[in-house]
């Protein structure tokens, strides 16, 4: 195969002939696929093939226990099982992994994403995680090992003992979700401990938006003295994306990835989608044919830029990441906005250190309001606050004060937008 990764057109080549081979394989022995699928010479052939949704993933799974047909080979092939973590509601959804198909997952954490960060084989990574079904957990610490890094498990313990992990074991980097950083900072200095002051140079997340929102990454980075990276994955499909050295935004993978967009607004049509823009990501994976997704629509909101980038990638850019889901959208007073456009005013005080969007339906109309947990319990910030909000959106927004540790944190993803039933 060729590997002409430095022109948009070697790239386009080694997409659709991975992709060519894939079909082909799946027409004849991909159960889930066989009906859906037809060969794909061309991009208009691509073009032509239908979206997927999760719904569509969910019912299968449903339909065929335990593990839904959306299997190439058979089962004795499969080596891995994870799920996804259900908390965007329902079950969750199984996924399965061959021998092959997770050194494609390995690779591309070695490859991309921590090269992207410049984490190299002398760094030691601790992985602030609780090492259950979660696919994330693992692909990030088997990728660290196939790096050669040192791996350092943070499985099983609680905030305290990794404070005290982190100041013995020296490790450079901390891989963690963007609020569970922020959390783990908070219990170093209830323990005196500085986590500004210790070994760790660089910050990994994923799992929700934070570590592209400047705010929040400013934050992480004054609380670990450190560089702070993002990371953009699914279970289902696999880790697409990585921060690069200019900082503002995620390249998504595209050797092992076709990455379209449905312009927010259009009516979801298979045959206009866009290879830049904002709107709906749409995602085909190019490496995992065992168990694969073409044209997965993700629900994730991105605005897709084809600008050079400083570092010299030439590879598609999130900018700004991941900026939401597409249906975490509520409207105040007709102004559109997004959970992450709240946490980056919010994450502009140090004083605010953990934050929940309450959003309302009263009367056909959105009502939103903010809870907010300070770090001296006081409301002295509101006001500020209110009025901040009021400038950056045009409209207020209220904002009350709960007790410190009343909202809900994990290490998981944290859940920013409740929405109540009234
Ligand atoms: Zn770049």
């Amino acid at each position: 195969m060729s590997m002409n990764l430095n022109t948009q057109a070697g790239i386009k080549a080694i997409q659709l002939e991975k992709l060519q081979a894939g079909i082909e394989e799946l027409q004849s022995s991909n159960l889930f696929y066989k009906s859906r699928l037809h060969e794909v010479n061309s991009w208009n052939d691509f073009y032509d093939l239908p979206f997927l949704t999760k719904a569509e993933l969910v019912e299968d799974q449903q339909r065929t226990q335990p593990f839904g047909t959306n299997l190439t080979y058979p089962l004795g092939d499969y080596v891995r099982l994870h799920q996804t973590s259900g908390s965007s509601g329902g079950r969750p959804l199984r996924w399965l992994d061959t021998g092959k198909s997770w050194l494609w997952w390995t690779g591309l954490w070695a490859n991309h994403i921590y090269k992207g960060a410049g984490i190299t084989s002398e760094d030691r990574i601790f992985f602030a995680f609780s090492f259950g079904p979660f696919v994330g957990f693992w692909s990030a610490y088997a990728g660290a090992e196939r790096l050669g890094a040192m791996v350092i498990p943070g499985g099983s313990m609680g905030s305290e003992q990794r404070v005290l992990a982190i100041k013995e074991l020296e490790p450079t980097v901390l891989c963690s979700t963007p609020t569970y950083a922020l959390r783990l900072a908070e219990v170093g200095a209830q323990m005196g401990i500085d986590l500004s002051k210790s070994s760790i140079k660089k910050t990994l997340h994923a799992g929700e938006p934070g570590a592209s929102i400047p705010s929040t990454k400013r934050a992480i980075e004054t609380a670990f003295g450190a560089s702070v990276y993002d990371h953009t994955g699914m279970t289902e499909l696999g880790p697409t994306g990585f921060t690069c050295s200019a900082g503002d935004g995620v390249h998504f993978i595209e050797s092992e990835f076709i990455f379209e967009v449905i312009p927010i607004g259009a009516d979801p049509d298979p045959r206009s989608t866009q290879s830049e823009g904002t709107g709906e990501l749409v995602v085909t994976n190019l490496g995992r044919f065992c168990s694969p997704l073409i044209r997965y629509r993700t629900g994730d909101l991105v605005e897709l830029s084809r600008n050079p980038c400083s570092c010299g990638s030439l590879f598609v850019k999130a900018v700004g990441g991941i900026q939401g889901r597409v249906d975490d959208m509520f409207t105040v007073r007709g102004i559109n906005l997004y959970p992450t456009q709240v946490e980056e005013v919010l994450m502009r005080y140090s004083e605010i250190v953990n934050f929940q969007i309450r959003h309302e339906k009263i009367r056909h109309m959105d009502e939103v309001s903010l809870l907010l947990e300070t770090r001296d319990g006081t409301d002295k910030v509101v006001e500020k606050v209110v009025l901040d909000l009021r400038h950056s959106f045009g409209v207020r927004i209220d904002c009350k004060c709960v007790p410190s540790g009343t909202l809900p944190r994990n290490e998981m993803k944290a859940k920013r937008v409740v929405h109540v039933q009234s």
